[in-house]
C-alpha cells in the first residue's frame, strides 16, 4: 500500500509509550499510524499476526515502530540525559540487543522503519564516549539493514547541527530523521523551522506536535500543548515540509495518555487543522 503525500497519522501504543490506542486511531479515521513497541512479552509472532489483522481490518498502514526501554524517564532534562536511549553506558549493550529484537518484531509487522530517541549524544566529537555511541548506532543500523529497514532518529535532544554531525559520523545509508518540531522547543535545542531546513535532506518521517518554550530553555521543560496552540507555527512548519520536498505521513502526537478523552479530542482537532492546512498548502 502506498500512502498519498501527507497522509494523516497518529502515534499509537499497545502497552507502553504515550500514544493513543489503535481503536482510537480507527475511530479517528486516520490512514496511518506509528507504533510504540510493546513490551518484550508482546513481541511474538502471534502478537504480530493479530496486530496485522487489526490493521488490515481498519485499513491502516503502519509506518514506523518506535523503540523504548525499561528505566527510561522523561521526568526532567537531567534525567533524560541519564536514562534515555542507547547513550547511557550501563544499559547500552542490553538496550542494543533489545533494539535489535524490536527491529526483528518490526519486520514481522511488515514495516520498514524503526525509530528511537538515541539519547543525549556526547558533545565532544573527539571523546571516547562519542566514538562508542557512533559505534553502537552503526551496529543498530547494520542490523536494521539486514531486516531491510531504515532507522529514524527522533529529534529534540540535539541541536540540528549536532544531529547532522552525528549522522555523518555514523556514515550509514539507512540512518534518517523523524523530525519533531515541538521537541526542539521542549528541550530548548533550537528554533524548529530553521532546524528543519538544515536537516531536511535526512527527514523521512515527522511528528505533528506543538509546545511552548520554557523560561529557562535547556534547563527545564517547555510545555506540550494542543497542535496549533504552541510556538511551532504549524502553517510555517508544513510550508517548510513542502519546501524540503517531504511527502511522507503527518503523524500527530499528543502525549497525555493519562487523559484519554482529552487526548482523543485534541488529536481529532489536530486532524482537522492538518487537513485544512494540507488543502491550502498542498492543494489536496
Ligand atoms: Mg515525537
Amino acid at each position: 500500500m502506498t500512502l498519498p503525500p501527507w497522509s494523516l497519522g497518529v502515534f499509537t501504543s499497545i502497552d507502553a509509550g504515550l500514544g493513543v490506542r489503535l481503536e482510537v486511531a480507527r475511530e479517528l479515521g486516520v490512514p496511518s499510524i506509528q507504533l510504540h513497541t510493546p513490551h518484550a512479552e508482546g513481541r511474538t509472532p502471534a502478537a504480530a499476526e493479530a496486530f496485522l489483522k487489526k490493521l488490515e481490518e481498519a485499513g491502516i498502514e503502519l509506518t514506523c515502530v518506535f523503540g523504548g526501554f525499561e528505566g527510561e524517564s522523561y521526568a526532567d532534562i537531567p534525567t533524560v540525559e541519564r536514562t534515555i536511549g542507547l547513550v547511557p553506558a550501563e544499559t547500552r549493550a542490553s538496550r542494543l540487543a533489545e533494539m535489535k529484537e524490536i527491529s526483528d518484531f518490526t519486520r514481522l509487522l511488515g514495516c520498514s522503519v524503526i525509530g528511537l530517541h538515541v539519547g543525549v549524544v556526547p558533545h565532544d566529537r573527539n571523546s571516547k564516549e562519542y566514538a562508542d555511541v557512533i559505534e553502537i548506532t552503526r551496529q543498530l543500523c547494520d542490523h536494521a539493514a539486514y531486516n531491510e529497514q531504515n532507522v529514524h532518529l527522533e529529534t529534540g535532544q540535539e541541536t540540528a547541527e549536532a544531529l547532522l554531525h552525528y549522522i555523518e559520523d555514523v556514515a550509514r545509508n539507512n540512518l534518517f530523521i523523524n523530525f519533531d518540531p515541538a521537541n526542539m522547543i521542549l528541550y530548548g535545542t533550537g528554533e524548529p523551522i530553521p532546524a528543519l531546513k538544515l536537516v531536511g535532506k535526512y527527514v523521512r518521517s515527522v511528528h505533528c506536535k506543538d509546545g511552548t518554550w520554557s523560561d529557562q530553555p535547556g534547563v527545564t521543560w517547555g510545555c506540550e500543548v494542543p497542535l496549533g496552540q504552541g510556538d511551532v507555527n504549524i502553517r510555517e512548519y508544513l510550508q517548510t515540509l513542502k519546501e524540503i520536498g517531504y511527502t511522507g505521513p503527518l503523524t500527530i502526537e499528543r502525549e497525555i495518555p493519562q487523559e484519554p478523552e482529552r487526548q482523543k479530542a485534541e488529536v481529532l482537532h489536530a486532524t482537522s487543522l492538518l487537513t485544512q492546512l494540507r488543502k491550502e498548502i498542498l492543494g489536496s
